[in-house]
C-alpha cells in the first residue's frame, strides 16, 4: 500500500521515495506522484532515479501501484529513489481529462466509454449521430474553457455514492471501490461525479480544444474525440 500522492496534489511533478517491492521489471514504492492506468486515463511515465519508467499500472490490492520500468537492471528493495513524472505528458494528460468533465456536460447523453491518452481523449455517448455537431461542441467547450471555473476533489463514503446513482455517469467504467469511500470531481455548475483521475485546476488551464473526429462506433458508442489545439 503506497501513498497516493497525486490524489491530493496532481501537480506534484517528483517525490523522494523508498522501493518496497521488486518484480521482474516492476517496481513498488511506499509513496508516489506516478497515476496508474485506469478510469480510462494512460498511466505515468517518468523515471526511478536513473531507471525509466515505460507504464505505470494498479496492483493487486487497492492504493498498490506498479512502475514498469525499462527492461533490465532494477533497483533494490529498501533504497531511495528520485520518482519522477514526464510531467509535460502528465500535464496533457490532465488537460484532455478534465475537457472530457466539459464534452460529457456540452453532449447531454449517456455515456458509455471513454479513454485520455496523451495526444487525444474520447467519449463515447448512446446518442443519435445527428445530434452530435462538431462545431456547435466546440464553440461550448471553448465557452466552458473561458469562464475559467475551478475544478475540486471531494470523498464521499460508499454509501452516499449508493444514495445518489446520478454521481455515476460512466457506464462501462465503475468508479474506484473497495476503500470505503470513493473520490468526486465537481467543476460547479458543469459537472460532478465518481472519478479517481488527474485534473487540471481551473478550467482555463485546459486551453484550446479541437473535436477531431465524431464516429459512431456501434449502435450505442458514437465516439466524440478532442484534441488539444497546437
Ligand atoms: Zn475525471
Amino acid at each position: 500500500m503506497a501513498a497516493l500522492l497525486f490524489r491530493d496534489d496532481p501537480y506534484l511533478r517528483a517525490c523522494e521515495a523508498t522501493v518496497v517491492a521488486v518484480q521482474g521489471d516492476t517496481v513498488e514504492l511506499d509513496r508516489t506522484v506516478f497515476y496508474p492506468l485506469g478510469g480510462g486515463q494512460a498511466g505515468d511515465t517518468g523515471r526511478l532515479g536513473p531507471w525509466r519508467v515505460l507504464d505505470t499500472r494498479k496492483g493487486a490490492t487497492p492504493d498498490s501501484v506498479l512502475h514498469i520500468l525499462e527492461p533490465g537492471a532494477a533497483p533494490a528493495v529498501g533504497s531511495a529513489v528520485e520518482a519522477q513524472l514526464d510531467w509535460e505528458r502528465r500535464h496533457r494528460l490532465m488537460r484532455l481529462h478534465t475537457a472530457l468533465h466539459l464534452l460529457g456536460a456540452v453532449v447531454k447523453a449517456p455515456v458509455t466509454g471513454g479513454r485520455i491518452g496523451e495526444d487525444k481523449a474520447h467519449l463515447d455517448f448512446d446518442v443519435e449521430m445527428q445530434r452530435l455537431v462538431k462545431e456547435a461542441i466546440e464553440g461550448e467547450l471553448s465557452q466552458l474553457v473561458a469562464k475559467g471555473v475551478d475544478t475540486r476533489v471531494r470523498w464521499i463514503i460508499d454509501a452516499e455514492l449508493d444514495a445518489r446513482p446520478e454521481l455515476v455517469k460512466t457506464m462501462s467504467v465503475a468508479p474506484p471501490r473497495g476503500e470505503g469511500r470513493v473520490r468526486l470531481l465537481e467543476i460547479p455548475g458543469i459537472d460532478h461525479q465518481a472519478c479517481g483521475g488527474t485534473h487540471v485546476a481551473n478550467t482555463a488551464e485546459i486551453g484550446g480544444l479541437r473535436v477531431v473526429r465524431i464516429r459512431s462506433e456501434g449502435k450505442r458508442n458514437k465516439r466524440v474525440t478532442l484534441e488539444l489545439a497546437p
